[in-house]
């Protein structure tokens, strides 16, 4: 067998599908350049790194189902001078979750509170951290099926598992009984294990309105605020912002 044929079996063994395709050009771009040994397989070795890191992050994006592709750079923070900036971008780096603190986002609807929990999700998944999405409907949902399918310890597993759990929209909906106390679970299974980020309309004064029941969540805030960065997000809906400044840059004729 030639030495490319074995070379080309050996790689796909090793599972190694970047090197695979570009030793070629790279090791003729390194003869041409007289590199040493050393570089042309740190230069493979770092191509082959870097396609499998973006991959994996590709891969926990999908697996977190973001609603939407959002990320912090996108977000004009000019648009709500009261968000404290330095503090958000350095939640960015990740350290709440190491030390599994929460989030919340407070303010009214079209302010980027979902667009902030999305981008912080992103950049968690960036370091290599699982991630889930859910509407609070939709976990509330999730829960109530899966009572009904007799799964709810293999959601509760699929809960553990993540390292940060984004529940959007809590309080828009009022929640029954069975809803609030699916909810109230799932934050005490949370609490101090895994970090969540809550986006939401509602003072916490008002949160017993949502849940219904005032003892459940004083224990919820409790276990939610132990260690909680709340952000609160005064200001006018960006989406009707945005379109009244498209509407004034829009040539008149
Ligand atoms: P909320 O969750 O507070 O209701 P969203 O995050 O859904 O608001 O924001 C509504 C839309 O406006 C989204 O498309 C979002 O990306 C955009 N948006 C809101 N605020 C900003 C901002 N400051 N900079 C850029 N886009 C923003
Ligand atoms: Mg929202």
């Amino acid at each position: 067998m030639s030495c490319e044929v074995l070379l080309k079996s050996h790689l796909k063994t090793l599972k190694l599908p970047t090197i695979l395709t570009e030793y070629p050009r790279a090791a003729r771009q390194c003869a041409q350049e007289e590199r040493s040994y050393e570089a042309f397989l740190l230069y493979l070795a770092d191509l082959e790194v870097a396609e499998r890191q973006r991959k994996a992050v590709a891969r926990r994006i999908k697996q977190a189902g973001f609603p939407a592709e959002k990320d912090l750079a996108g977000f004009n923070f000019s648009a709500i001078p009261r968000l404290n900036k330095k503090r958000l971008l350095d939640l960015g780096q990740g350290h709440y979750l190491a030390a599994r603190e929460c989030i919340v986002f407070l303010g009214p609807p079209g302010v980027g509170k979902t667009h902030l929990a999305i981008a912080l999700g992103h950049e968690a998944c960036r370091k290599g951290r699982r991630v889930k999405f859910f509407t609070a409907t939709g976990l509330a949902t999730a829960y109530a099926e899966a009572r009904e399918e007799r799964h709810v310890q293999r959601l509760e597993n699929h809960i553990r598992k993540a390292d940060l759990i984004i529940v959007d929209e809590l309080g828009y909906v009022p929640l029954g009984q069975n809803a609030a106390e699916n909810l109230f679970g799932f934050f005490s299974q949370c609490y101090e294990r895994t970090s969540v980020i809550v986006t939401t309309n509602l003072p916490f004064s008002e949160w017993p309105q949502v849940f219904g029941d005032e003892r459940l969540t004083g224990a919820l805030l409790d276990r939610l605020t132990h260690r909680v960065h709340v952000f609160e997000m005064p200001g006018d809906s960006y989406r009707l912002k945005d379109g009244r400044t498209q509407l004034k840059e829009m040539p008149q004729t």
